[in-house]
């Protein structure tokens, strides 16, 4: 059941920030396991550009670390050489003239050219000069940028400004790793390709519907990073944004970029201004650890946590509100989207049957899949008694083992770059749409000097944000792995 592999078009993919952590991690060991399934043609070269000075040989070697650190299934000693042959290394700075004459040498013509750049935003503007100045792009080359991308609305619209001095919007493509994710596909498969939910999907039938990001670790090493920015920048206006257009959004007349993406773009513009009380921010702490001290800032009211009730103003949503929340140090790393359908408006049956409401719920993470709650009779011969029983849709039950191993974001994001599909990524109006329904929030709570609420780690939150869900006679699904 696992679908044909096609190869892409013959690429030069060119790294920056080759040998930083999120090249390591996920961008090598993606690329390789596309090669190890066939994706990738032999013709296609990866470069990694940073700093360090090293040769090919050198990088190879770090990448050949990295993929035996990384890379746990279809890890094969004879695909890893064939794939580190295909792998170069250009010492380049940023910054400097050092290095471009010979990427630019390195450049083959007749092929995609694709630029990562896998380095911090105050880079971009100087490799997009230099690969300017350089000649090697063309109107076909591509350039990948990473999150944060901007910091604010003023920021995003100057990053925006940036690559537009030298790249067109469709050679552009903004990274968020969640829309890679094989269940966000699948969420527009099932809305759009089923009779099923379409109609049942507005505020006549939904009575709420609930977007939680949860993580279990904490700030770990990027405190100083993270204390600029908080859940708010570092998760909700991207990710979460992302997961509520796609679930809110109208159907697009096509599956192609720019139908998808102005259908998002219409439930961003129409979010309603969050309120402070409908919004609950928390920092983890409890007598063995905190988030002052992993951010080395006992000051800080930048928030770990956040909860809040947003309001999409437009026919299909209004009266149905939207609760997000995300956090670190929580009691389990879970992604999902809960969408909790009305109960039925007459109940023929007797009043304690135990019947609910349908739930159907959308996992990104663990266990990527969707599950249903229906309700049945109990079976047994006793009298009518209901139950709600999950109709599980997990890959790995439904398609069998092999199909569950589905690729991992990013592979699936890079290779929709060499096939030039923008359509899983942000165009730049979306992103300053979101930073300017995120910008006044925050602005307020400066103002305000808003101090977010301490919660236990390894908890659910705050105690305020049960609170927050309570006022509506509403709870959050349990955070369950
Ligand atoms: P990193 O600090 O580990 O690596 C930075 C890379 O940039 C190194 O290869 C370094 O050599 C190169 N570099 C720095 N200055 C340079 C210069 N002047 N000229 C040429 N190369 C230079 O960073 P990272 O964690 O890999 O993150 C890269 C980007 O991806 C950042 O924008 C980050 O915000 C984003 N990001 C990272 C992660 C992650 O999990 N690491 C997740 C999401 C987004």
């Amino acid at each position: 059941m696992v679908s044909r592999v096609i190869p892409v078009d013959p690429f030069d993919l060119v790294i920056f920030g080759g040998t930083g952590d999120l090249a390591r991690r996920k961008i090598l060991p993606g690329l390789y396991r596309r090669y190890y399934d066939g994706q990738m043609p032999e013709e296609a070269r990866i470069i990694g550009a940073a700093r360090s000075e090293m040769d090919a040989d050198g990088f190879r070697d770090f990448v050949r670390g990295a993929l035996d650190e990384f890379v746990t299934k279809r890890h094969d000693k004879k695909m890893v050489d064939a794939f580190l042959a295909k792998l170069d290394y250009v010492a380049v700075d940023a910054k400097g003239t050092g290095g471009w004459d010979a990427l630019a040498k390195t450049m083959r013509d007749g092929v995609v050219k694709a630029y990562y750049f896998s380095v911090g935003p105050a880079l971009f503007g100087d490799i997009a000069d230099r690969l300017h100045e350089h000649g090697i792009t063309d109107d076909d080359a591509r350039i990948v940028v990473e999150k944060p991308f901007g910091h604010n609305l003023e920021t995003a619209r100057a990053l925006n400004a940036t690559l537009a001095a030298h790249f067109d919007e469709t050679q552009i493509y903004r990274i968020d790793h969640y829309l890679g994710k094989e269940t966000v596909q699948n969420l527009m498969a099932v809305r759009f390709g089923n009779m099923l939910f379409e109609p049942l999907w507005n505020a006549q039938y939904v009575d709420h519907i609930q977007i939680t990001v949860s993580e279990t670790v904490g700030v770990g090493g990027r405190g100083e990073y993270y204390d600029k920015s908080g859940a708010m920048r570092d998760m909700v206006q991207n990710h979460l944004m992302q997961l509520l257009c796609l679930t809110a959004m109208e159907p697009p007349s096509r599956y192609d970029p720019d139908a998808v993406r102005d259908e998002k773009l219409k439930v961003i513009r129409a979010l309603e201004t969050t309120g402070h009380d409908d919004i609950v921010r928390g920092q983890y702490k409890s007598r063995e650890e905190s988030y002052l001290e992993d951010v080395d800032n006992p000051g800080s009211i930048t928030e770990s946590f956040i909860a809040m009730k947003v309001r999409i103003a437009n026919w299909r949503w209004n009266g149905t509100p939207f609760y997000l929340r995300t956090g670190k140090r929580m009691k389990e790393r879970v992604s999902e989207i809960v969408v909790r359908f009305k109960e039925p408006p007459h109940s023929i049956f007797e009043e304690d049957t135990g019947q609910s409401a349908n739930e159907l719920t959308i996992r990104l993470q663990p266990n990527e899949g969707m599950d249903l709650t229906v309700t049945i009779k109990e079976p047994g011969p006793g009298g009518m008694r209901l139950i709600d029983v999950p109709l599980d849709m997990t890959f790995a039950e439904a398609l069998g083992e092999e199909a569950a191993d589905v690729p991992d974001a990013y592979e699936r994001l890079i290779m929709d770059v060499i096939r030039g599909n923008q359509t899983l990524f942000m165009r730049g109006d979306e992103v300053e749409a979101a930073w300017a329904w995120t910008d006044p929030i925050i602005e307020d709570w400066t103002r305000r000097e808003d101090r977010p609420y301490p919660y236990e780690p390894g908890s659910t939150g705050p105690e305020e944000a049960m609170i927050l869900m309570h006022r509506d006679r509403r709870r959050w699904r349990e955070l369950r792995a």
